[in-house]
């Protein structure tokens, strides 16, 4: 059975709609000849042509109105006597006196008490005095621009030739000051979402930006924007600050919606931007003609909204929401727009996606007046997969290491317009100061055995694994401090008092430094160590530092950059040494994070190192590589031959180096050598985890909890089982994996079910359309907002979850054996919940150890077994 999503995604089908806009003319000449068209089809209009007629015929009205702008123009004012009906459907035909009003409205008034609206556009369209007012009865729903909807972005990257379109474009743009249209990238995210295939997303993305590129660069940074859907990086806090009443109203406002049908439309399509679908294509006419959407126009637009605060800002903001869907054309528009507003777009452009397709589109484009080389598409296409795959894999590597360093597409996407893809971005856009690179993550091993066979021949560091909050730490050589969160944000308000420490804690022979550690609540007597509860309990704004009543040490452990130089290339020994031997430690505030040097000869020192880790409150512990280069002299305990390869490898090309002969043909290996250098925004086997959980059960999975049942007996006051669901970053939608009845406690029950009270903001009336889930109807659906971590005893097809469906089996979706709930991931948002890619290698893994588990889960469907 089609899931909810494909279901959406037929009907999304491009090639199904795409019907041109109708002028006044087409609208009369139909209504006139007396032959149907498909406005006078659809009941709406007919409802309001009938409606219409009995006072005036539709050209009357038109040829009225008319009068009534130009009259306007003149400084009279008329009054127009007519009466309002709410129809069934719930679209609320305007009277002739609302339309003018509301037009009036839009077009005056909205100008004025938004003095740089206009501002805002202004760059987008040259200015139309002429026509300014003249009344134009516009299909709304279907006056789309064919020409953008009709670009064939999905075809590949080699064969789509964008000089095709560029001057058509660029003509068709020009009455809007040469600014690329909103319905280019409409175009793109419909196609985008039409598909699952992760390589049609990549290469419609490359043609839409390629097209940008040639034909209006200086749209690309919007268009790069929008299409992540964000406007600034985390550590700018640039928030729409948009409720979702402000949607509703503006849905209200310009597609003439009442509160019932808007809540109907809601409950049956579930996502904010799907209702402003169907109710642009329900909408009539507009008697204002939209002013088309340009790229820059909607992004700026986005600002102006983040930027406007204080008394009045819910005003303006309505107004500039209003004013995007009033001039949306067409359903899609409206939908893409209105996703965007609401900031989930859901077309699974996510940050890699958006980086691959910038790498790939300046390999082959580049912007009127740049000199930088590209390659031949025709040439490509004659090469065989794997030589393509080689050709697309540098340039992907250097955007992604630049924007890892410095994710900022602010700083990206000029210099890339400037000198395209080449080893100069990473020295353009490299690492510095006040400005976050990606931190380097740790994967995650199952226990100390897998731990030591993966690190045999190197020698490493075991440290404690603390309880906190990761912090990155920027000095400057004036002493001024930014300290950036995991996840990139700006939380130097939050810490005051580790901004304090800093002077302190800096040694004479440093002047700017970028340091890592973990921020931990601590007792500042005795420095024991407190759960990461307690420094959740920290305010996280504006803190002064005489309110601090959560004491925190700050246990480093890893030193970036330098009196100006960057350290991410040197080995961790080094950079470590560096760290401890630059740094002074203030007791119960700053010291370095607990360790041990080790290899895998050390079993029982690690061993005890790791329990007394446990015993002290810490997660566990993280192991890292300390040198480039395997330890020679351990080459003769590795038995696993891959590990072996590795080393051999290393050691040969050190030899070969040393040596420098030629021709020395190097042995093919199976897996590369760990590096024990900085890899920003890299998950790598360099860096190991082992938390304590992890010795007594499988892999966990962070789980959304999206619906629930409510309970039996002892549970009837609760919500019990509790639906939970993987991400699906392609789709953006999520696939139920399991319920689960276990591991809460009644305390949770209670404080659950009164966060998902019905009604409240954390539930929704009926399921969302973004949800996969084919089993029963749950009693109430939650607002997608938390994060759980979930232990399982093992992962089994299943016939009823739809989860990594198509990754494994195209029947069969995965889900969870015993499910059991251990924590909310506090410090995690949705979007960082675990993904169905990441469930299906669970499953992988599990079947390479002991395939019987997975086919005794599919012999017996008992995924339910919590039920
Ligand atoms: P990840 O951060 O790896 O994506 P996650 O959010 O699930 O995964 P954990 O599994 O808890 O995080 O482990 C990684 C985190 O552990 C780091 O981000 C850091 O905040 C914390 N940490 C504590 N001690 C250390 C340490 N000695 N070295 C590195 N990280 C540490």
């Amino acid at each position: 059975m089609a899931s909810p999503a494909k279901k959406r995604k037929l009907n999304n089908d491009p090639k199904l709609k795409a019907t041109p806009a109708r002028t006044l003319d087409h609208f009369f000449g139909k209504k006139n000849s007396g032959s149907s068209s498909k406005i006078d089809d659809s009941p709406v209009v007919a409802a309001e042509n009938s409606e219409v007629t009995t006072s005036l015929t539709d050209e009357q009205l038109a040829r009225k109105l008319q009068a009534e702008w130009d009259r306007e123009s003149f400084g009279a004012s008329t009054v127009w006597n007519g009466d309002s009906k709410e129809r069934s459907d719930g679209i609320s035909p305007k009277t002739p006196n609302e339309a003018i009003d509301e037009t009036r409205l839009l077009s005056k008034q909205a100008r004025k008490d938004i003095p740089d609206l206009d501002g805002i556009v202004a760059t987008d369209s040259v200015a139309k005095p002429k026509t300014k007012n003249t009344l134009t009865l516009q299909a709304a729903g279907t006056a789309e621009d064919t020409l953008s909807s009709s670009i064939p972005f999905d075809q590949s990257p080699l064969t789509f030739d964008p000089s095709k379109y560029v001057q058509e474009l660029q003509g068709h743009w020009a009455a809007d000051g040469g600014n690329a249209s909103y319905a280019l990238l409409t175009r793109c995210f419909v196609l985008v979402n039409s598909t699952q295939s992760r390589i049609k997303i990549v290469d419609t993305l490359v043609n839409m930006l390629r097209v940008i590129i040639e034909a209006d660069p200086d749209s690309l940074l919007p268009t790069v924007w929008l299409a992540t859907n964000s406007i600034s990086p985390p550590y700018i806090s640039l928030e729409l600050g948009l409720g979702g009443s402000a949607i509703s109203k503006a849905l209200k406002n310009v597609c003439g919606l009442d509160s019932k049908s808007l809540k109907a439309l809601y409950d049956k399509v579930g996502d904010a931007g799907d209702v402003a679908f169907e109710a642009k294509k329900k909408q009539s006419f507009t008697l204002r003609k939209p002013k088309p959407l340009t790229i820059k126009g909607v992004y700026q637009s986005l600002v102006k909204i983040a930027n406007t605060q204080g008394t009045g800002s819910g005003e303006v903001k309505q107004r500039i929401v209003d004013r995007l869907l009033q001039d949306a054309r067409g359903a899609e528009e409206s939908r893409y727009v209105v996703r965007t507003l609401c900031q989930h777009l859901r077309i699974g452009a996510v940050k890699t996606t958006m980086l691959i397709a910038l790498s790939r589109a300046f390999l082959l484009s580049k912007p009127p007046g740049a000199d930088f080389p590209l390659r031949s598409p025709q040439q490509l296409s004659t090469l065989k997969k794997e030589a393509l795959a080689e050709v697309w894999a540098k340039p992907e590597e250097i955007v992604k290491a630049c924007f890892a360093k410095r994710p900022n597409y602010n700083d990206l996407i000029p210099v890339l317009l400037e000198i395209g893809v080449c080893e100069e971005l990473l020295i353009r856009c490299g690492l510095a100061l006040h400005i976050p690179l990606r931190p380097m993550l740790g994967s995650i091993t199952r226990d100390l055995s897998e731990m030591l066979t993966k690190l045999q021949g190197r020698d490493f560091s075991c440290e404690y694994k603390y309880d906190g909050q990761r912090a990155q730490v920027h000095c400057d050589d004036q002493g001024k401090v930014s300290i950036f969160s995991r996840h990139l944000e700006l939380m130097t308000d939050k810490y005051p008092d580790l901004v304090d420490l800093i002077p302190k804690i800096r040694g004479d022979g440093v002047s700017s430094f970028i340091m890592e550690g973990e921020v931990v609540a601590v007792d500042q007597e005795s420095g024991e160590l407190k759960t990461f509860q307690a420094l959740s309990n920290r305010a996280r704004k504006d803190v002064a530092i005489g309110s601090v009543k959560v004491s925190v040490c700050l246990f480093s452990f890893d030193l970036m950059y330098l009196n100006g130089e960057s350290l991410l290339s040197r080995p961790f020994r080094e950079r470590r040494e560096l760290l401890r031997s630059l740094f002074t430690e203030v007791p119960n505030r700053f010291t370095w994070v607990k360790s041990i040097d080790a290899t895998s000869q050390d079993s029982e020192t690690v061993l005890e190192f790791f329990k007394s880790a446990t015993d002290i409150k810490c997660e566990g512990i993280m192991v890292k590589i300390l040198d480039n280069l395997p330890n020679p002299n351990l080459i003769a305990d590795v038995e696993d031959t891959e590990a072996a390869d590795a080393i051999e490898k290393s050691a040969r090309s050190k030899t070969i180096k040393k040596n420098a002969p030629e021709n020395v043909p190097e042995k093919k290996t199976r897996r590369k050598a760990l590096l024990a250098t900085y890899e920003p925004d890299k998950r790598l086997d360099s860096w190991l985890k082992v938390k304590k959980d992890y010795s007594t059960t499988f892999d966990t999975l962070d789980l959304i909890p999206v619906a629930a049942w409510h309970g039996q007996g002892r549970k009837s006051q609760w919500w019990s089982p509790i639906l939970l669901a993987v991400r699906n970053e392609d789709s953006g939608s999520l696939e139920a994996v399991c319920k689960c009845i276990s591991g809460f406690t009644d305390t949770f029950y209670k404080a659950n079910r009164e966060f998902y009270n019905p009604g409240n903001e954390n539930t929704l009336g009926s399921k969302p359309g973004y949800v996969e889930y084919e089993g029963g109807n749950p009693d109430v659906w939650f607002e997608p907002k938390e994060v759980w971590e979930m232990a399982f005893a093992d992962i089994t097809l299943s016939p009823v979850y739809t989860a990594a469906i198509g990754l494994v089996s195209e029947e069969r979706g995965l889900s969870l054996r015993f499910p059991r709930f251990l924590k909310k991931r506090e410090d995690k948002g949705i979007e960082e919940a675990s993904t169905n890619e990441f469930l299906a290698g669970l499953w992988r893994k599990q079947e390479e150890k002991a395939p019987a588990a997975g086919a005794k889960g599919e012999i017996e469907g008992g995924e339910d077994d919590d039920d």
